[in-house]
């Protein structure tokens, strides 16, 4: 996997790759509160997605401080309900999305995704998952409801740096349970009948599937 370091941020600024505005200065600022946000080249995708299916209506689960969901909203004209549980990360947010002049079209609901998620009314064109690794087979049901035919599903950090490929036994005890679930995850998307899924060797691993729509391939 090619890290998303400097080198990468370099080249990329210098052949014309990275915007400005507010959503870098968002990531700037994560970065120097040690505050995760998706990665460059996850980034790039996601942009590229939204150019092509163009979602009028975003689910994100995992807000942070709000850079994937203020880019979302700069590169489509999508509204996002977004969702998050820690309460410094909603302030910033809320403040993040103010001085995008966003706050109109992101909704944020506070709270722990798989209690929030069986309250909510779909159709959503887009879902993003980037919190819990762990609970994104937990989430499944709720998020295959949620989905719109034709509808695009991500899950970021699938790969945990390319240690859901390895043997469990060389994997920390304490995050065995998170790489079977995240296995269970992979698994349960790839075979799903209702969905077209690839695993990326992207960022920290990216899963996109389509919600088929009918019988028919997308
Ligand atoms: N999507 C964000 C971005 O790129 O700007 C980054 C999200 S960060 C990787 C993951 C976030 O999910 C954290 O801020 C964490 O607090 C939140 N989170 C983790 N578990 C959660 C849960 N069960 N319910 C809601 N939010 C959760």
């Amino acid at each position: 996997m090619i890290s998303d370091d400097e080198r990468f941020r370099v080249f990329m600024e210098a052949a014309g790759c990275i915007p400005g505005g507010v959503p870098e200065e968002i990531r700037k600022t994560a970065a120097a509160d040690h505050v995760p946000v998706i990665r460059r080249s996850t980034q790039d995708l996601l942009r590229v997605i939204l150019a092509a299916k163009k979602p009028e209506t975003v689910l994100e689960v995992g807000t942070a401080v709000g850079f994937s969901a203020v880019y979302i909203c700069s590169c489509s004209g999508a509204s996002v309900v977004t969702i998050e549980n820690n309460g410094e990360r909603i302030r910033t947010a809320r403040k993040n999305f103010e001085k995008a002049g966003m706050s109109d079209r992101i909704r944020l609901i506070e709270g722990d995704a798989e209690q929030v998620l069986p309250g909510l009314k779909g159709p959503f064109d887009l879902i993003f998952l980037d919190a819990a690794k762990g609970q994104y087979i937990a989430y499944l049901p709720d998020v295959l409801r949620l989905l719109a035919p034709g509808g695009i599903l991500l899950a970021d950090n699938v790969l945990q740096e390319g240690e859901i490929l390895d043997s469990r036994y060389a994997v920390d005890r304490r995050n065995r349970t998170i790489h079977r679930r995240i296995r269970e995850f992979i698994r349960a998307v790839s075979v799903h009948p209702d969905l077209e899924t690839a695993v990326l060797p992207l960022g920290d691993g990216l899963s996109v599937s389509v919600k088929k729509t009918g019988n028919r391939p997308v």
